[in-house]
């Protein structure tokens, strides 16, 4: 795999899809799609998300993992899991989405930015990384 060094988000998502998908939540790094390069054999599938777009993932052929999500609604952006790049860098949650849906356990990471009950539409997400390349 290669990433810039920097992922544009460090992001959440608490939807129903993701609780089935991830096992509770999704929680991973975000990256233009174009500056991402996974190597290995890998399948796909899509799926219509709950916002009647698609969602497109990348996971291995042969264990199942799943290595990368591309979600239609935020065009042009590559979600990699956070385990993926655990020993490079530390999960800080920024965003998070369908928070209404999040499980009590996860609580309230203090390094959330936005938190947004339901969806993170590309121009939401897009404003956030915007603030935060300035701050
Ligand atoms: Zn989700």
């Amino acid at each position: 795999m290669e990433f810039p060094d920097k992922p544009l988000l460090h992001f959440m998502c608490h939807c129903s899809d993701c609780d089935l998908l991830w096992n509770g939540a999704y929680m991973g790094f975000v990256y233009p799609t174009d500056e991402v390069s996974i190597g290995g054999e890998k399948s796909n599938f899509k799926y219509s998300a709950g916002s009647g777009l698609i969602l497109e993932i990348d996971f291995c052929s042969h264990c199942g993992t799943k290595v990368a999500s591309r979600p239609e609604i935020v065009d042009g952006l590559t979600y990699i899991p956070a385990g993926f790049l655990k020993n490079e860098m530390e999960f800080s949650p920024q965003v998070e989405i369908f928070a209404y849906n999040k499980y009590k356990c996860f609580g309230d990471p203090e390094t959330l930015v936005e938190s947004f009950d339901h969806n993170g539409t590309l121009e939401r997400i897009s404003a956030v990384i915007e603030a935060m390349n300035q701050a």
